[in-house]
């Protein structure tokens, strides 16, 4: 078997493929040809030479970008195969957004899969993350890789929000959310869990929500949240925005409002506190330990890389396993959506 790092190495602009040329989510200044694994600003740039995606995740960077952000759009279906100077390259599901994929790279017999980032809970807006097998080195994702972090279930949350909007039927719900992926998960959680009413967006949501209406997800009825003056409007509603916008005059004209924030990190009590934040929902996209770890189980692979996050902890416990890890030590990648 060939060394693995001749197929895939780390650079300061991302992960290199020397015999295929390409990056796989280049972090740093454009290069010729990129491999983006999902639309989050840190993995997904404008500018590079070619970008080769999902139809989803260029659909959303031409969302974001515009149309020319990049000179050519390659996109590649689930389950289909590219040939880049030998190396074969394919997506797998990741089931972190709408979009969001493995990248599968192949070349003289040496199987190896990123998996971007991603996560194992069934989400209503994407595609559930699937085994790859017969893989030899798995490179994982570890925004979450300490073993404190253990996501409880997301309806459970979602539970929480909608029994304080029964239990306060006069104040408006303020729900803080990313807005890519974030928003329209929460949106498809309380559509899931019976809330049948108009829910109401910041204008930063809207081109987002309508992209993934666009592609098939099903967010109901969504309404934008102008005229916060009119304070009867709110009453018993629940308003969806990017975090920050609480914090700037907008966020700040509703009346009585409660305060929720939708994010992996709300498990983290100071976090929430410094955000001012009342009603924390335990809600992320990527995977808490238990998922990182039993997917390694899953995979079973020869070695495992580690980055995008916390990196020590999670090769640690694989070596304690007895499998051979290491940390790649990526840097610039700081998750916009967590
Ligand atoms: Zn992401």
């Amino acid at each position: 078997m060939i060394r693995p790092d001749l197929l895939l190495h780390p650079t300061p602009k991302g992960l290199y493929c020397p015999p295929g040329d390409f990056y796989i989510d280049p972090v740093r200044g454009a290069v010729d040809r990129a491999v983006v694994t999902h639309g989050h600003a840190d993995h997904a740039r404008a500018g590079h030479g070619s970008v080769l995606a999902t139809p989803d995740t260029l659909a959303i960077m031409a969302a974001r970008y515009g149309a020319q952000f990049t000179a050519s759009r390659q996109p590649l279906a689930f389950g289909e195969t590219v040939n880049i100077s030998g190396v074969s390259v394919s997506f797998a599901p990741a089931g972190h957004i709408l979009g969001s994929a493995q990248v599968i790279v192949e070349w003289k017999g040496l199987r190896i899969v990123n998996t971007g980032d991603y996560k194992r809970r069934t989400d209503p807006t994407c595609r559930p993350f699937e085994v790859v097998p017969n893989t030899h080195i798995f490179i994982s994702e570890a925004t979450f890789g300490l073993p404190v972090f253990r996501h409880p279930d997301d309806r459970g949350e979602i539970a929480k929000l909608l029994s304080s909007v029964r239990l306060f039927p006069e104040k408006t719900h303020l729900v803080g959310v990313y807005s890519l992926g974030k928003a329209q998960r929460v949106i498809a959680l309380l559509r899931e869990a019976g809330w049948d009413s108009p829910l109401y967006i910041h204008g930063a949501l809207e081109k987002l929500c309508t992209l993934y209406q666009s592609r098939g997800v099903d967010l109901g009825s969504l309404v934008p949240a102008t005229d916060i003056d009119d304070k009867a409007r709110f009453r018993g509603q629940i308003v969806l925005a990017p975090p920050s916008a609480f914090a700037q005059k907008w966020g700040q004209r509703f009346a009585d409002p409660v305060l929720a924030f939708a994010s992996g990190w709300m498990s983290v009590r100071q976090r929430a506190k410094q955000r001012g934040v009342e009603l924390p929902l335990i809600l992320s996209d990527h995977a808490d330990w238990d998922e990182l770890t039993d997917t390694i189980c899953d995979v079973d692979p020869e070695e495992v890389w580690v980055t995008y996050g916390r990196e020590d902890a999670l090769v640690r416990w694989a070596e304690l396993e007895g499998r051979k890890a290491r940390p790649l030590r990526l840097v610039g990648y700081e998750d916009e959506g967590d």
